[in-house]
C-alpha cells in the first residue's frame, strides 16, 4: 500500500511538479510543505539576545529583563514585547512575498509554524488572553483576497488554543502601503488608522497581535497604541521577519 501511494505520489508529479516557493526547485515526491528542506536549513533563525521590547538583536550579556535597545529607552513603543522567528535575508525575502504578495496563502501553515516555535520558547503562552490580527483595510482586502495576517493568527490561536478576535481592531483608513514610504514618512501615514471596534473585549487583557513583517515598527506602534488606549493590560507582537 504504501509503495502503491508513493508510485501515485511520483505520477502526481509529473504532471503537478511540485516546487519549492523560494528556489523553484521540483521536489522529489508530493509533499505537503511548499518549501524545500535545503531552504528551511538555510534561513535564518532569530535565536540570539534581543531587546525585549522590539526584538532588536542586543548584547546577550545582560539578563533578559534588563535587554533594552537605545530606541526603545528613548522612544518606548506601546508594545510590551515583540518576537520574531526569521532575519529578513534573502530567503525569508522570498518567502514572505510569496506569501503576501503572490497568493501562495498555502504558506501561512509554515511560517505560523515558525512563529510558533518562537512563542512557545520565549513567552508564558498560558498568559496570553486572545490573538488578534494586525487588520487589512477592507479595500486592501478585496484586492488581495486574503489579509495574510489573519492567516498567521489563526494557525498561532489554534496551536496554543487561544480564541482568535479577528473583529475587535479595525483599519479604518487605507493608508499608502508602508513599504512604499520612506522610513521618515512612515509614523505619519499610519497615524490614527486604527480602531477597537470593542473596548470591552480587551480592556484588562494581555494581547498578542500578529503580522508577518516588522519593518519600523511603525505599524505595531499604532495598533498597540490604539489598544492601549482602549485598556488593554499587555500587548506582545508575534512577526515572522524583521527586517
Ligand atoms: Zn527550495
Ligand atoms: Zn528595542
Amino acid at each position: 500500500m504504501k509503495t502503491f501511494l508513493k508510485f501515485g505520489a511520483e505520477v502526481l508529479n509529473v504532471f503537478f511538479p511540485n516546487r519549492c516557493v523560494i528556489c523553484l526547485e521540483q521536489t522529489v515526491v508530493w509533499s505537503a510543505d511548499p518549501v524545500c528542506a535545503e531552504c528551511k536549513g538555510r534561513m535564518e533563525l532569530n535565536n540570539g539576545a534581543a531587546c525585549r521590547v522590539c526584538g532588536e538583536p542586543i548584547d546577550g550579556a545582560l539578563p533578559q529583563d534588563f535587554r533594552l535597545c537605545g530606541e526603545c529607552r528613548i522612544n518606548p513603543p506601546p508594545f510590551d514585547q515583540t518576537l520574531f522567528s526569521l532575519h529578513y535575508e534573502e530567503n525569508a525575502k522570498k518567502l514572505i512575498r510569496q506569501f503576501k504578495f503572490y497568493g501562495k496563502a498555502g504558506l501561512a501553515g509554515t511560517i505560523a509554524a515558525l512563529m510558533s516555535a518562537r512563542l512557545n520558547r520565549e513567552l508564558d503562552m498560558e498568559t496570553v488572553d486572545m490573538v488578534i490580527p494586525l487588520p487589512l483595510h477592507f479595500l486592501r482586502l478585496f484586492k488581495r483576497g486574503y489579509n495574510q495576517s489573519y492567516l498567521l493568527a489563526g494557525r498561532i490561536a489554534k496551536t496554543f488554543s487561544l480564541p482568535l478576535e479577528w473583529d475587535v481592531l479595525v483599519k479604518t483608513k487605507n493608508a499608502a502601503p508602508q513599504s512604499l514610504l520612506r522610513k521618515s514618512a512612515r509614523q505619519k501615514n499610519i497615524r490614527k488608522v486604527f480602531e477597537v471596534v470593542r473596548p470591552e473585549a480587551v480592556s484588562g487583557k494581555n494581547i498578542l497581535i500578529v503580522d508577518d513583517l516588522m519593518t519600523t515598527g511603525a505599524t505595531l506602534r499604532e495598533a498597540a497604541g490604539a489598544l492601549k488606549k482602549a485598556g488593554a493590560r499587555t500587548v506582545a507582537c508575534s512577526v515572522a521577519a524583521r527586517a
